[in-house]
């Protein structure tokens, strides 16, 4: 399982730093208790059509037996494709200012990749957009209303959430996606349909903590 964290440093720094980035420590999403820094491994991750290869710190709960990787918010879980990229693409597409095919050319990712992404926004839009919209609510923004499209839906919800988010410290310098992936556990357009907003009945909103480039 995988905890996401509101990361803010820029792609290349975060991946120059290697394992010297300042990780937090979150609690154990299931029992509370203190999780304890386990292993890591590398993966890539694409952004302005270079790839990067950045280290994720795996956590461990001993009680739990469990173990969770620290995923920094500009990636989303198995997709290569920097949040910010794949949220670009669903903005403009979902939002109606374009097709997917100058979308996907705008953000340098292929055609298929791009097209999978807005079906999927569209599969679970109605999920998502119902998920930050109560997140939008709670945290004192605006309600939002299912939309007719589902994308559309997802997307004015993705927005509100965002912007009530942004007068909490630390998240306007993240920007949307980075924030849509922290709360979704980076499963914004997973296949998991399950709701990632709930764990152990808490929510899962991890505060940004202010973190140096080392
Ligand atoms: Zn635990």
């Amino acid at each position: 399982m995988a905890i996401v964290w509101p990361c803010p440093l820029p792609v290349d720094v975060y991946a120059a730093a290697g394992r010297a980035v300042e990780f937090p420590r979150p609690d154990c999403p299931s029992c509370a208790g203190p999780l304890v820094l386990w292993s890591g491994y590398r993966r890539h991750v694409r952004e302005a059509g270079r790839c990067w290869k950045i280290f994720v710190p795996r956590l461990r709960c001993t009680p739990c037996r469990v173990s969770h990787a620290l995923l920094p918010a500009f990636v989303l879980a198995w997709r290569l494709d920097a949040a910010d990229t794949v949220g670009a693409v669903l903005g403009q597409v979902a939002g109606g200012v374009c097709g997917v095919r100058p979308a996907a050319a705008r953000a340098g990712v292929p055609y298929t990749t791009a097209r999978g992404w807005v079906r999927r926004l569209r599969a679970r839009g109605l999920e998502l957009g119902t998920g930050f919209a109560a997140l939008a609510v709670e945290l004192g923004g605006q309600a939002i209303r299912p939309a007719a499209e589902p994308g559309r839906f997802a997307l004015a919800a993705v927005g509100a959430a965002f912007a009530a988010a942004a007068g909490l410290p630390g998240w306007l310098q993240l920007g949307a996606w980075r924030f849509a992936s922290s709360v979704s556990g980076g499963r914004l357009i997973a296949a998991n349909a399950g709701s990632p907003f709930l764990v152990a009945g808490k929510r899962r909103f991890m505060p940004p903590v202010p973190s140096a480039p080392p």
